[in-house]
């Protein structure tokens, strides 16, 4: 029987948590949004990020710029948000819309204030397993979950589908920490010989690849852990990157979609939020 690893529950625990911290720090913690465009998804990301900020005692603070906003103007936002000390976290959601950059948009960030942890600074530090930056908050929400359900991670192989600065890199890299996880870890992507037989090495699979049925039961390894990052609008449904109903055949846990990965991510970024700002309470 496939255990589903829901994400409400560990979300909540980290939502907990949150309130107590920002409590017991006694000052204001505040988060701003940076929104460029219109993409409905993003909309209502964003919204959903408001919500939960709100419940555990955080002030928000909502940016929404058209998309034909100029980079220069984008990024100056983000500069005078660096500057405001009621901000303590900064969230710029992607992506962009075309023709604006998002990387250099990131690099205007404060790393002191990256609540989603994308910096190249916030990233640096994952990649030499150092602490004190913000950790992203999609792969961090997925090492939080195999945490909370007790996965099992040392000496196993974790196979990562994707490699994006926002999910699939840092995913790896936390999955390979030898203060941590200690997986062995591949990463497979678009340009992956049979992927099926990659997959199904896998004890751990991590599928962040925005592709609707890329993994069926086939390359799944009986027993195998799978949480399906994906998010993906199918016939007015959402749906994930694998194909949940032959996969619960063989797993031994999954993640749902919606109420998997997608609540953690929340929770993370709050919880990244409240570190910077105790970071900045401490540092005066
Ligand atoms: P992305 O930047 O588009 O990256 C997708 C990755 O998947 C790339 O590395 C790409 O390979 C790889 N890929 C694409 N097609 C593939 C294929 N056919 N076979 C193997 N690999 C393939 O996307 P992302 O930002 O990482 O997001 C991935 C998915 O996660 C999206 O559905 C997104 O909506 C979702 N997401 C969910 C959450 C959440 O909280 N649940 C948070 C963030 C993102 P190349 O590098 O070779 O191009």
């Amino acid at each position: 029987m496939t255990k589903l690893l829901t994400g409400k529950e560990p979300a909540q625990a980290i939502k907990d948590e949150v309130a107590e911290r920002i409590t017991a720090l006694g000052k204001r913690v505040g988060l701003a949004t940076v929104l460029v465009g219109d993409d409905p998804a993003s909309e209502v990301y964003v919204r959903m990020k408001h919500k939960a900020a709100a419940k555990v005692g955080m002030y928000t603070y909502d940016h929404k710029l058209p998309a034909d906003t100029p980079q220069e103007e984008v990024e100056d936002l983000v500069r005078s948000l660096n500057a405001d000390p009621s901000v303590d976290g900064i969230l710029v959601q992607l992506p962009l819309p075309d023709g604006l950059n998002p990387d250099t948009v990131i690099d205007c960030i404060d790393p002191g204030k990256d609540a989603d942890g994308l910096h190249p600074h916030s990233l640096g530090l994952v990649v030499l397993e150092r602490t004190g930056g913000a950790i992203p908050a999609t792969p961090q929400g997925i090492m939080k979950m195999l945490n909370f359900y007790e996965v099992e991670t040392e000496g196993k192989v974790a196979v990562v589908i994707g490699r994006s600065r926002l999910v699939g890199r840092p995913m790896g890299l936390l999955l390979n920490h030898k203060s941590g996880a200690n997986s062995t870890v591949i990463f497979a992507h678009s340009r992956t010989r049979d992927l099926p037989s990659i997959t199904a090495m896998a004890d751990i699979l991590i599928v962040a690849a925005g592709r609707p049925g890329l993994v069926e039961a086939e390359g799944v390894k009986p027993g195998a852990v799978v949480i399906d990052v994906g998010i993906n609008r199918v016939d007015d449904k959402l749906v994930g990157d694998v194909d949940f109903d032959s996969i619960s055949e063989v797993a031994s846990a999954i993640t749902p979609v919606p109420g998997g990965v997608g609540p953690m991510t929340i929770a993370s970024l709050l919880l990244n939020t409240v570190a910077l700002a105790e970071a900045r309470a401490e540092a005066g």
